[in-house]
Parts: C-alpha cells; structure tokens; sequence
C-alpha cells in the first residue's frame, strides 16, 4: 500500500451539526477510503507507484486520473475544517481577498455560487497563482486546479455524497454552512502566510 489514508485531525462528530457523524463515517470513512484503496490497486507494479499523488494527478487521465484527483481532494477538504479554527482570514490572504473580491462577505457569497451553479457533480475551488493571485473555480467530476499550474487552498465538495445525508437537495444551504468550521488558520498557511 502506497497511500495510506490519514487519520482526521478531530473526532467524527466534531463537525456537527454543519457535517453530522453519519455524513462522516460515510464520506470519509467509505468514499475516500475507496479512492485511495482504488489507486493504490491501479498503480501497483506500474511507473506511478515511484510517484507523488501530485505527480500522478499531472501525468493520468481516465480512471487512474480520477481515483488519484478524489483522493487528494478529499484529504484536502477534510482537512481544512475545525470545531473551533480561526472564523476569517487575516494578514495578506485577507488583504488579497478584499483586493480581489471587495470584501469577505462578497467573498463568500461568489464562493457559494460558484458551488451552487455547478451542474452536476464537482468541487468549488479557491486557489493562488506564482504571484498570489486569486481565483475561484469550478471543477467538474475530480477536476483540481494543479492540473492548470495553479496552487488549491480552499475547497468545497459538492458531489451530492457531500450533503445528501444532512441537507438532502439544499446545496446552498450545505454550501452556506460550511464556513462555520473552516479554519482558516489552515488556509493561511497554504496561502503562504
Ligand atoms: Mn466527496
């Protein structure tokens, strides 16, 4: 086994109400353990075994794309949230979010839409360039920005496993929760702060 699925940083239930036990156990504990358990089948005695997730994500298409892609956005995503974490970003991140976007609140609300007007499923990303330029991104199906050079350091799943369980069809309510257990001291750090 090459991968090895991380232990989250806090308990299943933590996270709720905004993500419950039950959405846990399921999301984390059955679909990321698959594309993890998937890829490490795909990749025995082949050239990506030598390779960093990174690296495959850059260098596959089709099935080995995808499995590689859902595993690293799903370690990704879980790993950003915290019971009780940093509630706004500060410092540069901040000051390019309000350079970019206006403001946090106007922020969050493009970040909402951007998740909400997805068709289908995907992931709504915020990532950097070279420069610490911003973008907010859709992506469909396990799509990740660092197939377009660009540096992912927020994400929001919005594959229906995601949300069905605790807010049923509601998307953008799901979408809307969601900032209650960002830390953003976590995103911070991979802004570059
Ligand atoms: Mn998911």
């Amino acid at each position: 086994m090459k991968f090895t699925q991380p232990r989250l940083p806090y308990a299943p239930d933590d996270l709720a109400p905004v993500i419950s036990q039950t959405t846990i156990d399921y999301h984390y504990g059955k679909h990321e353990k698959a594309y993890i358990d998937t890829l490490n089948q795909l990749i025995e005695n082949t050239p990506f075994e030598d390779m960093a997730l990174e690296q495959i994500i850059c260098n596959s298409e089709g099935k080995l794309f995808n499995n590689a892609a859902q595993a690293w956005n799903h370690i990704f995503y879980f790993f950003q949230f915290s019971p009780n974490g940093l509630k706004e970003p500060g410092g540069k991140l901040r000051a390019k979010i309000d350079e970019t976007f206006g403001s946090f609140e106007e922020f969050k609300k493009k970040f909402e839409e951007a998740g909400a007007t997805l068709f289908g499923s995907g992931w709504v990303w915020l990532s950097a360039d070279s420069d610490g330029k911003l973008f907010i991104t859709q992506g469909r199906n396990a799509e990740n920005p660092l197939t377009t050079g660009l540096k992912p350091i927020l994400t929001f799943d919005v594959w229906e496993h995601a949300y069905y369980l605790d807010y049923q069809n509601l998307r953008a309510q799901y979408l809307h929760r969601l900032w209650d257990i960002v830390d953003w001291d976590i995103i911070e750090v991979r802004y570059g702060e």
